[in-house]
């Protein structure tokens, strides 16, 4: 379970890591407390579970605790992909001379605690592996030894510090590994942590991964589980489908329990992890697939879309109809992937094709596509 920004950085500071003096508001009145508590130029921040906020327009700085209130309520009145904002993180603006990545997570294949280290900071981590496979380094934690402090001087190398910031980078490093072990995270990530105009280490953003079978262990945590998707499925539910939300971020369409559970398997198959399924049923119409269509765009995890339908009493002509409506109406949220195959299907297809949607006949070539598109994001 992802934790908010503000739930991490709160955490972060128990265990000594500098954040950025504020709070979270959850009205614009409070925003403005919180700006004028904190002074000065101020940033105020969407809170929402969703990677890429700063570009989705979530990250605002305002001048005055006036100009906060005003950030504030176009923030808490608006969406970020798709995801309804309702606090924000009112916080000192802090001045950066650099932004750095730091987290710590676990590597599955070598079964330890590995510390990822770099100096681009700011930009999403998948990204930065894409980008710069050579600007990150690796710190691997023996979990029978635990932290140790050569780690922060080979950290302090890779992020190009000064020698002068060694004990600091070394409680940071060792807190964020007490963070993980006490609170069993699968992710301590703070990205960007920065390197201040004056001279100090700050973690700007910061993010807390709970591992979902830990939950037991956090009672307070797993009061919480589940709360940013509850409304999602709530809506699902409203709207008649068949919904089950999952941990991965491909979104599945399908039609049928059988074909759904193949698309799942499939996906595990090839590597990727599915983010939730919708099942639309047999015959379902144009309006109920746009309506299917829409939902899953706006889902907050997933990554991509794939559309698996057998057309047997579904018509695939009906079900491209509906995905070319959803797109026209909230389209460019997240890419989509058809497979169709079936009644109607040349037509189908040709409609697709018409607005420049490819799909795929084979399933096998479909899951590939959804489970590449997942890890472009
Ligand atoms: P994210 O987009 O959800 O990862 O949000 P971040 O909290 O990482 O902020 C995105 C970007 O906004 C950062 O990489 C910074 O460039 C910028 N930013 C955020 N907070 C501050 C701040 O206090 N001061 C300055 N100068 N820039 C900030
Ligand atoms: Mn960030």
């Amino acid at each position: 379970m992802k934790l908010y920004e503000y739930e991490a950085k709160n955490i972060a500071k128990q265990y000594g890591v500098p954040v950025p003096r504020g709070r979270v508001a959850f009205t614009p009145l409070e925003a403005r407390q919180v700006a004028s508590e904190v002074g000065g130029e101020v940033v105020v921040k969407a809170q929402v579970l969703v990677g890429g906020r700063g570009l989705a327009g979530g990250v605002k700085f305002a001048s005055s605790p006036e100009e906060a209130v005003e950030v504030a309520s176009r923030l808490l009145s608006s969406e970020i992909r798709g995801v309804k904002v309702s606090a924000v993180l009112v916080e000192e603006k802090i001045c950066i001379s650099r932004e750095l990545y730091l987290s710590l997570t676990i590597d599955r294949a070598a079964r330890k605690p590995v510390f990822l280290v770099s100096e681009m900071g700011g930009v999403e981590i998948e990204d930065l592996a894409r980008r710069y496979p050579g600007k990150i380094k690796r710190i691997y934690i023996d979990p029978e030894v635990g932290y140790t402090s050569y780690m922060a001087r080979i950290a302090l190398t890779a992020l190009n510090l000064p020698w002068s910031l060694i004990g600091d980078l070394d409680s940071l490093l060792k807190s964020m590994y007490r963070i993980m072990v006490e609170y069993d995270a699968e992710l301590v990530e703070f990205n960007p942590l920065v390197l201040t105009c004056d001279g100090r280490v700050v973690a700007v953003d910061a993010k807390i991964i709970v591992d979902d079978n830990s939950l037991q262990r956090h009672p307070e945590l797993q009061k919480l589980h589940g709360r940013e998707y509850l409304d999602f499925e709530r809506r699902a539910k409203e709207l008649g489908f068949s919904y089950v939300e999952l941990d991965g971020d491909i979104g599945v369409i399908s039609n049928g329990a059988g074909l759904t559970m193949a698309t799942m398997d499939s996906i595990l198959y090839y590597g990727g992890r599915p983010a939730n399924f919708l099942d639309i049923g047999g015959g379902a119409t144009r309006d109920r697939v746009k309506e299917a269509v829409k939902l899953m765009l706006q889902h907050p995890r997933s990554r991509v879309l794939l559309v698996n339908i057998f057309g047997g009493i579904t018509r695939c002509d009906e079900v491209a109809l509906g995905i070319v409506d959803a797109l026209g109406e909230v389209g460019g949220l997240k890419p989509i992937i058809v497979r169709m195959l079936g009644t109607n299907e040349e037509e189908g297809r040709r409609i697709l094709r018409e607005h420049n949607i490819d799909s795929y006949v084979e399933m096998d070539e479909a899951v590939k596509a959804a489970v590449e598109a997942s890890r472009r994001g």
